[in-house]
């Protein structure tokens, strides 16, 4: 029989490592049913890392781990981002670095649908793409858990919505009539008891949630 993994359980307050007002909301959503009070690093003035990794999970690690030495609390970072099958993965880990630093997601989804284009992706089975969420928690000893979630759909033209954040009204999930662009923040994330978990970041963290939160 097969040991089950011991996680280490997380209380108290929690140091949100990110400086992106998009994902600081939705982790707050996240966290608040559960009691976490949370402080960002933007609003502790935490200086933003480098992000070195060649993937989610590292750069997550990253984050994670620099608010947590620098704060003596443990820190909690997310990354993510839209991975376009016929663009080899792109835009992937650069996500956030395609909208540029006037955060201009219309160009960066004017760009995938450029290059979608050029390589005569125009049917729904030729323009496959998923959100991946790479989440960590680190404690100032070192010690990090890390999970990870994926949503699979396709990249849909012309984008779709206003709600959400980054590339949502690009992005239709699978099973779904509606962008992310076009849903509210319930739907997204289709949390239990109504749902099983939707978003990638919502799949993540029930993961999270299930080894690091519930006693
Ligand atoms: P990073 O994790 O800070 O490197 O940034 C990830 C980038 O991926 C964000 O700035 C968004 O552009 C994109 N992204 C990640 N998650 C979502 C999401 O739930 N909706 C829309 N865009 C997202």
């Amino acid at each position: 029989m097969q040991t089950p993994a011991r996680h280490r359980k997380l209380t108290g307050a929690l140091v949100i490592a990110t400086h992106n007002p998009g994902k600081l909301k939705e982790m707050r959503e996240l966290l608040a049913p559960f009691g976490i009070e949370a402080q960002s690093a933007g609003e502790l003035g935490l200086k933003e890392p480098k992000e070195t990794g060649n993937t989610f999970a590292e750069n997550a690690r990253i984050k994670a781990l620099a608010a947590a030495l620098a704060t003596g609390r443990p820190a909690f970072a997310d990354d993510s981002g839209l991975v376009v099958e016929a663009l080899a993965g792109q835009p992937g880990i650069h996500s956030a670095r395609w909208a540029g630093e006037g955060k201009d997601f219309r160009g960066a989804m004017n760009r995938i649908q450029t290059l979608l284009i050029e390589r005569g992706a125009r049917e729904p089975a030729q323009r496959r793409a998923h959100f991946v969420a790479a989440l960590c928690l680190a404690w100032p000893d070192g010690h990090v858990e890390q999970f990870e979630g994926r949503v699979d759909g396709i990249a849909v033209w012309p984008p779709r919505g206003e709600a959400g954040f980054g590339y949502d009204p690009l992005f239709l999930p699978d099973g779904f009539d509606r962008t992310f662009g076009q849903m509210s923040a319930d739907e997204k994330h289709g949390l239990p008891p109504k749902g099983q978990g939707l978003s990638h970041r919502a799949r993540a963290f029930l993961k999270l949630a299930d080894a690091c939160l519930k006693t």
